[in-house]
């Protein structure tokens, strides 16, 4: 299994989205992929249909063991989507009372990759959608993962935002054994805007090594496809949003080689 986590510390940037569209992509080449809603808001819970106020099970449930996981409670908890190939590990309201607490505090930061290894044969990749905030569950996604997915609104404020998230990532690579690779990745692009333009251009004179050279057109396709509750490549496979998060696929698979080789 791979693991990826789309993280960065501003919501509405893009960030379930994008779980949700390279996980239907992943389905489409055959992969079998489990999406993790480690966000409390549940965004990705509802777009598969579950509603994360009401669930009696989620991730939450993994982080009341004392930071072990009980055997086959990570395969019990998932819950299906629009896609035959993937699984969802929920995200619950319950989700929020974690992320009072610190990081650092009672051996928490590893049990979503605890979690995974439970479910390493049973999926070919994860995808973590992870909440805006750099506390317990962040620290979880970014501990579990191999390589990092960071959405950027294409607006001046976002730059600022990511100056904050680049940070971050750079104060926990110290930590890792092997530093967590990670691509940028401009959303909600509109060729028509200065603000779009401008930023595209400050991301990639700011941060040339870690720019996805694309970016993500906004296309309400993307919107039909969430209320409509299935993957963008399910709801119209040749929009543009799709088009865009195939080269990014792409991208991000050959990033993957390169840090397999490594
Ligand atoms: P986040 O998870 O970072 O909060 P979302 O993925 O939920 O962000 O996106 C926020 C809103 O913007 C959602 O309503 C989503 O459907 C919409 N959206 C995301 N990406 C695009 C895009 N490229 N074009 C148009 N709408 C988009
Ligand atoms: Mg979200």
């Amino acid at each position: 299994m791979r693991v990826w986590a789309v993280a960065n510390q501003k919501g509405g940037v893009g960030k379930t989205t994008t779980s949700i569209a390279l996980a239907g992509l992943l389905a489409e080449a055959g992969k079998r992929v489990v999406v993790v809603d480690l966000d409390p808001h549940g965004s990705m819970t509802s777009y598969f249909g579950h509603n994360p106020d009401e669930l009696e099970h989620s991730c939450y449930d993994l982080f009341l063991h004392k930071g072990g996981v009980p055997d086959g409670l990570p395969a019990r908890l998932l819950l299906p989507t629009s896609d035959a190939l993937i699984s969802l590990l929920p995200s619950s309201t319950a989700l929020a009372t974690l992320e009072r607490q610190s990081p650092s505090q009672g051996g928490l930061g590893l049990v979503v990759a605890k979690s995974l290894a439970q479910l390493w044969q049973q999926f070919d990749y994860a995808v973590i959608d992870s909440p805006p905030l750099l506390g317990v569950l962040m620290v979880n996604a970014l501990a579990a993962s191999q390589q990092l997915v960071v959405p950027v609104q294409t607006e001046y404020l976002a730059v600022k935002g990511l100056e904050r998230m680049v940070r971050t990532l750079e104060m926990i690579n110290r930590t890792r054994k092997l530093p967590l690779p990670f691509s940028i990745v401009p959303t909600l692009f509109d060729r028509r805007t200065q603000a779009s333009l401008g930023t595209l251009r400050l991301l990639r004179d700011e941060f040339p090594a870690h720019v996805w050279e694309g970016f993500i057109p906004v296309d309400t396709r993307l919107r039909d496809a969430s209320r409509a509750g299935r993957t963008p490549s399910q709801f119209d496979n040749k929009s543009r949003g799709v088009l865009a998060y195939r080269a990014l696929l792409k991208h991000l698979l050959s990033q993957q080689l390169l840090t397999q080789v490594a």
